[in-house]
């Protein structure tokens, strides 16, 4: 790194990061065309972030911005406070809403940055039902972002209670402001020119994204401590990084940060082992130490040191809960890895490790896969569930070969490092 780069990150006020953050998801991750619509979800919190992002969005020619905010108290009231009849209850006029502005046009961004421990202590039926209620309403909006039918991204803003649980020694303000230093330098914008720097970055895991399609290979194969897992691929499968062509002709970059290589795993063509290596927080509640075993590509055991009752709820949501839906590499070496730092939330974690995705599959992922039926997505072996929960399964320990059509191992990943 050179010393003007240094110096540029000293110089930069919090101010200015926070809008060079929000001028990153308007022109990169969201690639906003003029006249799109913006509709955006954020914790409340976040609303200095949502201003800028708004500022920006208008400057870029959009119609309309518009933000539907949440509360983590007033979540936490429902629990405290509603009726029983309550968890099985959601607004689903509002997600038809959703779903109604996508298909008009409209560019979906998401702020991310919930408590990952916010439901803890509640009652893990009742968090299992209202999920369920939410992810039923939400598939018509969900399918149109799952299928990149629309540019659509997901950005951070570091809350209290999130830095809390990222950095559990240090006091609050301590806490946030090392979390919006991660945030910062994963989300490359205390470089001397972010949208460039994305620029190259896509360009990269692109290029990465290609040489992986030109192999061709019918199955990975993942070995590691408490790990012996073949993952059959999809047929006609697809590898994707970086940014993608939206269905609206809008090039986007979905995560910011990304630092992965995807594709569709095939739903009946995993075998083995698997041990998760980072914890995962799900709907507001912690898992850690994952075990599961795979025969035919359906989960036989599953168990899991802490939230075992939670990661049962999660793999019984429907049948193809138990099955895989995305695999995706991560070099052990990837900047967020190297940070050392586990963030209890996916968008960070998963671009530090290697993972795999329970539930429901990237049509993007498949050849052609946008003109295909439910039906001859399902033939392929691309899964369809109601959930889609990405864990990490990589570390500095994890060998990953390539399985040919004809059966030869070809080394991909060793030490958690591309070959
Ligand atoms: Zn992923
Ligand atoms: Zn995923």
């Amino acid at each position: 790194m050179s010393t003007a780069t240094l110096s540029t990150k000293t110089e930069l006020t919090f101010e200015a990061k926070l809008d060079r953050l929000a001028e990153v998801a308007v022109r990169v991750g969201l690639g906003l065309a003029p006249g799109q619509e913006l509709l955006m979800t954020a914790p409340i919190e976040a609303l200095p972030l949502v201003r800028r992002i708004t500022e920006h969005a208008y400057k870029a020619g959009a119609t309309i911005v518009t933000t539907l905010f949440s509360d983590e108290e007033s979540t936490l009231l429902r629990f405290r406070n509603a009726s029983d009849a309550s968890f099985d209850k959601t607004p689903t006029w509002l997600y038809d809403g959703m779903a109604a502005a996508f298909r008009s046009g409209a560019a979906r961004l998401a702020i991310t940055g919930a408590n990952p421990a916010l439901l803890a202590g509640q009652d893990p039926a009742k968090v299992g039902r209202l999920n369920v209620a939410t992810s039923r309403a939400i598939k018509p909006a969900m399918e149109l972002i799952t299928r990149h039918d629309i540019n659509w991204n997901i950005v951070a803003y570091a809350t209290p209670a999130w830095a809390k649980l990222a950095f559990p020694q240090d006091t609050e303000e301590v806490a946030v402001a090392k979390l919006w230093d991660a945030i910062f330098a994963a989300s490359r914008v205390d470089l001397p020119e972010p949208v460039v720097a994305w620029k190259e970055h896509d360009a990269k895991l692109q290029a990465r994204a290609k040489s992986m399609n030109e192999k061709h290979y019918a199955a990975l194969h993942f070995r590691g401590p408490g790990t012996d897992l073949r993952i059959g691929l999809a047929d006609g499968h697809l590898w994707l990084g970086g940014g993608t062509t939206a269905g609206n002709g809008v090039h986007c970059v979905p995560n910011i940060p990304t630092e992965e290589v995807f594709t569709t795993p095939h739903k009946d063509r995993v075998d083995g082992s698997v041990t998760s290596t980072k914890p995962l927080s799900y709907q507001g509640m912690l898992i850690e130490g994952i075990q599961v075993r795979f025969e035919k590509g359906r989960i036989v055991e599953a168990k899991a040191s802490k939230g075992e009752d939670v990661l049962q709820r999660m793999i019984d949501t429907d049948e193809g809960g138990r099955h895989l839906g995305e695999v995706a590499l991560v070099p052990h070496s990837s900047p967020i890895a190297k940070s050392g730092l586990l963030f209890w939330n996916t968008l960070f974690d998963e671009n530090a490790a290697s993972h795999i995705a329970l539930g429901q599959a990237y049509s993007t992922c498949v050849r052609g896969g946008d003109t295909l039926s439910p039906q001859e997505l399902a033939a392929k072996g691309a899964n369809e569930s109601l959930i889609h929960v990405d864990w990490m399964i990589g570390s500095g320990q994890i060998g990953v070969d390539g399985i040919t059509a004809e059966g030869a191992a070809e080394p991909l990943m060793r030490q958690g490092e591309w070959v």
